[in-house]
């Protein structure tokens, strides 16, 4: 049987301990093993599906917070994208961000929020009428589900809010002193737009995530209209990495708009045989046609992208010969 010291013989103990902690404090030994930052990251997770799209972006914090940006898995996938989220051990999000309201990029936000994974608060676009998002019910708009969405939302005390062109949705800086930010370009309701009246993909809110030097641009569904508009208007959208618009598939912002980005690694959330097809065909030779590398989920998996202030690197959970 132990018996507790009595306090008379651990005095020396204590007194040992502080000088060693103000000894090891001044020669700066928990600068490094101390206040452990978790890795900065952008996770595209592998939600598509044999033959569909969907979109699904895991942000993960030096604070050890997460965001989302769109919550979605692909019609031939359901489920993918609650489980992958749990798998990655997310139990809360800071904000999810729905760049539009297509299903493929909004349909598992009641799923993953009745799956236990606690949400802040869900930054949207609306679009300007229901004319608008109902003349797409065949592509994954109806106004009246939109609405029960949001009503789930009221029903569970999860704010939601529309965004301003400039606002900073989220903002820290790091142990090591490196600013990461999320910050919406712009976004437009498809009615109140330069130029004029455009489909539901154009009201994609564009978000710019920063983290130091690298900075990586989030197009939504962006199409072809709106990007000839961005790639020669007022908004600063030059980025090291680029989320593909529309899933790089035809209809997409126009080469120009790749341009101006300027971006030196493509990110593209497609099954891997659409991004083989035709549909892909101007996206793909135009990155091909540079040596720059492009990742797709449908091809190697979940693609990581690991920042560290002054610049990123790759993983992939498989490898893949493009
Ligand atoms: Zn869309």
């Amino acid at each position: 049987m132990n018996r507790a010291p009595s306090p008379q013989s651990s005095i020396p103990f204590i007194v040992g301990l502080i000088v060693f902690i103000l000894v090891a404090a001044s020669a700066g030994w928990f600068v490094s093993s101390g206040n452990p930052s978790h890795p900065t990251r952008w996770i595209m997770l592998n939600v598509s599906g044999k033959d569909a799209q969907a979109d699904c972006h895991l942000l993960q914090f030096s604070d050890g917070s997460a965001a989302l940006i769109d919550a979605a898995d692909a019609w031939d996938a359901p489920g993918v994208a609650v489980a992958s989220l749990k798998k990655h051990g997310i139990t809360r999000l800071r904000l999810v961000m729905i760049s539009h309201f297509h299903l493929d990029h909004y349909g598992r936000l009641v799923d993953l929020i009745n799956a236990g994974i606690r949400v802040e608060r869900v930054a949207i676009n609306l679009p300007g009428d229901r004319r608008l998002a109902d003349r797409e019910i065949p592509w994954g708009c109806n106004w009246e589900h939109v609405q029960s969405v949001l009503s789930f939302l009221r029903e569970k005390n999860i704010p939601y809010f529309t965004p301003k062109a400039g606002d900073t949705l989220i903002q820290m800086t790091n142990a090591a002193g490196v600013v990461t930010k999320l910050e919406v370009v712009c976004l437009f309701d498809g009615i109140n737009t330069p130029i004029g009246e455009t489909d539901m993909n154009d009201t994609s809110i564009i978000a710019r995530f920063t983290h130091g030097k690298t900075r990586a641009l989030f197009t939504g569904d962006l199409n072809h209209p709106l990007g000839a508009y961005l790639a020669t208007g007022p908004f600063d959208i030059a980025a090291d990495i680029l989320k593909a618009p529309h899933h790089g598939t035809e209809g997409l912002a126009p080469n120009e708009f790749f341009d101006r980005v300027g971006a030196k690694v493509f990110l593209v959330p497609s099954p891997a045989g659409l991004w083989a097809s035709p549909r892909s065909k101007r996206p793909r030779d135009y990155y091909s046609e540079r040596k720059l590398p492009c990742y797709v989920n449908g091809l190697h998996g979940d693609v990581r992208v690991l920042f560290d202030g002054e610049g990123f690197r790759i993983e992939t959970e498989r490898d893949a010969n493009l």
